[in-house]
């Protein structure tokens, strides 16, 4: 047991040991006391990262779902799903939970013991204060960026015949998808794909030894949230795109899952955009229309370096 923590400040219980903080520290906001507070009592910074990751996982994930699972039960909402008549019964979204859950408990629980050594190694701050609001913001812009990138590569050569086959196929179980079935792939797509989630602020603390577990955190949370969000099968007038055009979003990958391919990107539509594998039936049009008239001016550049050269 060890931690960079003064273990005089800690009680028997939280609640004690948030008061002694406080005592200590009448400086730091309640954000800072309650972080400290947690540190100084466990004693055993590994455990304390560990179960806050885990818990915070679990909690973020699932809490992310109930809204949706609460939406399909209201007619009213039924308007805005974006496969219409696509209903995913009780059953399903059953059997999704519980492999998401042995996924969780078998593949990710472990890596509880790993999570802050690794943060620890490149040099990852988890000391009080916490980092101000705008040093959290940029990073974590800089951390979509990233893990957009990153997923748009490796979700498209997993859409490769082996790799689908083996290992992706998994995934598209649900071509219409719902909330819970973000998170339901095989454990080799959680490991390739969530290294972007967890590789990106890791490569950013390693270039720069700048980051607190805290944006770590809040970084992942926002994560859980746009997956969860992106998988609703809901697509409303108020839905984030509609103000940030580049956003990706349930109108997006809901694409993906129901064509299955194109749309590769998790966070952005930028990659989607610019390399020309937008999903769909109008993207479809759009891009038969472009090679048409690329042939016709083609054709006609032919034709007339043909009658220049005969005159
Ligand atoms: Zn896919
Ligand atoms: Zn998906």
């Amino acid at each position: 047991m060890s931690s960079i923590y003064n273990s005089t400040l800690a009680a028997s219980t939280y609640g004690e040991t948030l008061t002694n903080i406080g005592d200590a520290f009448p400086s730091y906001n309640a954000i800072d006391k309650l972080w400290a507070a947690w540190y100084t009592w466990m004693q055993n910074d590994v455990l304390a990262t560990g179960l806050m990751i885990f818990v915070i996982h679990e909690f973020f994930y699932f809490g992310r779902c109930v809204p949706w699972l609460i939406i399909d039960c209201i007619p009213y909402f039924h308007k805005y799903k974006i496969q219409q008549g696509k209903v995913n019964s009780w059953k399903d979204q059953w059997q999704c939970t519980s492999a998401v859950l042995l996924s969780h408990f078998t593949v990710e629980l472990p890596q509880i013991w790993v999570f802050h050594p690794i943060c620890s190694y490149f040099g990852m701050a988890y000391d009080t204060p916490l980092p101000n609001f705008l040093t959290m913001f940029y990073q974590i812009a800089l951390f979509f960026c990233m893990e957009d990138t990153w997923h748009y590569w490796n979700h498209r050569l997993m859409h490769y015949g082996p790799f689908y086959k083996y290992i992706h196929k998994q995934h598209h179980l649900y071509s219409a998808p719902f909330g819970l079935a973000a998170e339901y792939a095989s454990p080799i797509e959680v490991m390739v794909l969530g290294l972007g989630t967890v590789g990106s602020p890791i490569l950013w603390c390693a270039l720069t030894h700048n980051l607190h577990i805290f944006t770590c955190y809040l970084w992942i949370v926002l994560r859980l949230f746009q997956a969860v969000d992106a998988h609703s099968g809901y697509e409303f007038p108020w839905s984030l795109h509609h103000f940030l055009p580049f956003w990706a979003g349930a109108d997006h990958h809901d694409d993906h899952h129901r064509y299955f391919i194109g749309n590769y990107a998790s966070s952005f539509r930028w990659w989607d955009f610019l390399l020309d594998t937008e999903a769909g039936p109008k993207a479809k049009a759009d891009r038969a229309t472009r090679e048409k008239n690329k042939a016709a001016a083609k054709l006609q550049a032919e034709i007339s370096g043909a009658s220049k050269k005969t005159e």
